[in-house]
C-alpha cells in the first residue's frame, strides 16, 4: 500500500491504472468506512482512500481542532484491507491559499443539516470536487449514514457532468443500533448507552409508516418529545421524499426519516429508509 501526501506523486502513481474507485474520509476509521472500502475493491483494480479533515466544512464553533486524528492506526487498517493508495494531503497541499472558488449548491443544501450547519455542504462539495479532480476515479463511494451528503454529491456529479458513478454504502451500526461514527468517541459511558435512542426513535417511525400509519406530524412530534424528555436537544426529525429530499406529504412513498440531535456536547445524526 502506498501512502501519498502530494498531488503530483498521486497523479503519476494513478496515471496508468485501468480503473479507480475512491473513498473520501476524514479518518479515525471504523467498520463503516471499511465497508465502503470493501465496496470499492469490488468496483475497480485500484482503490484510493483519502484522509483529510476539511476545515472548510466546519464552522468556527464546531469541533475541527478536537476532531480525532489517528493516521497511523488508520493506515494499518487500510493496509490490512488491501487498499492500493492512501492519500493524506496536508492543509497546505489541498489549500495552498484561501479557497475563494466555492461551489454554489441547490436549495436542498440549506435544509436539514444545511439549516443547522450553514456552509457545511458548500465545504463538503468543494473538497469533494477538488478530490475528484485530483484522483479522477470512475467510481466514488459514500455512506448512507450521511444521507443528505450522498444526495448532494450525487447531484453535484450529475449536474457538473463528472464521469463518476456515485455509489452509496449501507450504514454500519453497533449491536444496539447506534450508527458507527467518529464522533461516537466523544461520548462517555452513560451517553454511549443513551445514544442508540436516536436510532430507536427513527426505527419506530419507520415501522409505524411501513404498517400504514400516515400521521407523519404526530410520529415526528412523538419522537422529538421522547428524545427531549430523555435529555437530548433535537435539531430535527424529518420525513422526506428519498428522490428529492423535500418534505414528505401523506401521498408520498419512497421516504426517508432523518434525525439530528445533541446529547450534551455531542451532535449525532442518523436516518432510515422507509419501504411502505
Ligand atoms: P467521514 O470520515 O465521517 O467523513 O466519513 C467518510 C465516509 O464514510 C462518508 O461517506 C460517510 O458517509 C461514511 N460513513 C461514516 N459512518 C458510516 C457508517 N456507520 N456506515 C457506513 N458509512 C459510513
Amino acid at each position: 500500500m502506498e501512502i501519498i501526501t502530494d498531488i503530483s506523486s498521486l497523479r503519476s502513481f494513478l496515471k496508468n491504472k485501468a480503473s479507480i474507485a475512491f473513498v473520501p474520509t476524514m479518518g479515525n476509521l471504523h467498520e463503516g468506512h471499511l465497508s465502503l472500502v470493501q465496496m470499492a475493491k469490488q468496483q475497480a483494480e485500484c482503490t484510493v482512500v483519502s484522509i483529510f479533515v476539511n476545515h472548510l466544512q466546519f464552522s468556527p464553533t464546531e469541533d475541527f481542532n478536537q476532531y480525532p486524528r489517528t493516521l497511523e492506526k488508520d493506515c494499518t487498517l487500510l493496509k490490512d484491507n488491501d487498499v492500493t493508495v492512501v492519500f493524506t494531503p496536508s492543509e497546505r497541499t489541498l489549500y495552498p491559499e484561501a479557497q475563494k472558488v466555492l461551489l454554489n449548491l441547490p436549495p436542498v443544501a440549506n435544509t436539514l443539516e444545511g439549516e443547522y450547519r450553514p456552509g457545511f455542504f458548500q465545504g463538503v462539495a468543494t473538497v469533494v470536487l477538488k478530490l475528484f479532480n485530483i484522483v479522477q476515479p470512475q467510481v466514488a463511494i459514500f455512506g448512507k449514514k450521511d444521507y443528505q451528503q450522498f444526495y448532494i454529491v450525487q447531484e453535484m456529479a450529475r449536474q457538473l457532468n463528472f464521469p463518476i458513478d456515485i455509489l452509496a454504502g449501507e450504514t454500519i451500526r453497533a449491536a444496539d443500533g447506534l450508527a458507527l461514527s467518529s464522533r461516537n468517541g466523544y461520548l462517555n459511558n452513560d451517553e454511549r448507552i443513551e445514544a442508540s435512542r436516536l436510532y430507536k426513535m427513527l426505527l419506530l417511525i419507520k415501522q409505524a409508516i411501513e404498517q400504514g400509519n400516515k400521521n407523519f406530524q404526530k410520529l415526528q412530534d412523538n419522537a422529538k418529545r421522547i428524545l427531549t424528555q430523555s435529555g437530548w436537544k433535537v435539531d430535527y426529525i424529518a420525513l422526506q421524499q428519498r428522490n428529492t429530499l423535500n418534505q414528505a406529504t401523506v401521498e408520498d412513498h419512497e421516504l426517508v426519516v432523518l434525525g439530528a440531535a445533541w446529547l450534551n456536547k455531542t451532535r449525532l445524526i442518523d436516518n432510515l429508509e422507509i419501504h411502505d
